[in-house]
């Protein structure tokens, strides 16, 4: 009989979403949704790069999403964090403390995941915000999703140590880190060349509870660290090969990155 000792030990933990969608993208990538923000699997035969994590109660969700496409948690080679605020790092913890599994973003994001800084709307910003539609609704909804935990990842370590010679990050997938500062001061995004995918976390979005509209835009101010850095950073996604834009938050949107851009701009007031 097996000594149960030997097992690794199970931990509980609470979730409030158990049914994100997932949707295949292209080949290998798949972006789930749960009902406030998305995370995305790149797949390479049994491993898996898990890029965002949800709120700290999607656990069982970004689980979930694993398990409907035959993997397990600990078939996690490394967690990448587009950003450290809240609803992309919550299931980070969880995960490096359960299952040992390596959490990385920029060396800058690093700092911030171990909240060595913190740049995060906080509750005040969101009363502020209460009058929007929706927004009542949505606050309740982070709140019981964990949104006002830390979320702190004191192991996440930058993924400088894992760049390749071409440049692309040497995990499943081989995504290739994009500089985009501003929406927090070490942003990344993702591009997946060979797919021709694009993760732009919240640099770019195409949807949130407090935006009213569908399509590529920024999203509302209370979130950015640096509105005008933000702005900047979206000349990081153009000129690429890239024509399936995933965001942080909202649909994924297939079509010229460039023009999304565009309108991502003209959107804003800034072209
Ligand atoms: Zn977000």
């Amino acid at each position: 009989m097996a000594d149960p000792s030997a097992r690794p030990r199970a931990r509980s933990y609470s979730s409030i979403v158990s049914t994100p969608t997932v949707t295949t993208v292209a080949d290998g990538v798949h972006v789930a949704a749960g009902p406030d923000v998305n995370w995305t699997l790149l797949v390479d035969g049994t491993d898996v790069t898990l890029i965002d994590s949800g709120y700290p109660r999607y656990v069982g969700a970004v689980i979930e999403s694993l398990a409907r496409l035959g993997r397990r948690p600990e078939d996690v080679r490394a967690i990448l964090l587009t950003h450290a605020h809240i609803d992309h790092i919550g299931g980070a913890a969880h995960f490096a403390a359960t299952y040992g599994t390596p959490v990385l973003t920029s060396s800058v994001e690093a700092r911030h995941a171990r909240r060595e800084y913190l740049e995060q709307a906080g509750p005040a910003d969101v009363v502020r915000n209460i009058w929007r539609p929706g927004a009542a609704a949505w606050a309740l909804r982070i709140a019981r999703a964990g949104g006002t935990r830390s979320g702190a990842v004191p192991d996440a370590d930058g993924f400088e140590a894992v760049v390749d010679a071409g440049g692309a990050l040497d995990l499943p997938g081989a995504p290739v880190p994009v500089a985009s500062p501003g929406h927090t001061s070490g942003h990344t995004g993702y591009h997946l060349p060979h797919t021709g995918a694009l993760l732009t976390g919240d640099a770019l979005i195409t949807g949130h509870a407090l935006c009213r509209h569908v399509g590529a835009q920024m999203l509302p101010n209370l979130f950015a660290h640096d509105r005008e850095g933000e702005i900047a950073a979206l000349d990081a996604f153009t000129g690429r090969d890239a024509d399936v834009l995933i965001p942080g938050h909202g649909p994924v949107m297939r079509g010229s990155v460039d023009a999304a851009v565009d309108r991502a701009r003209r959107r804003a007031g800034v072209a």
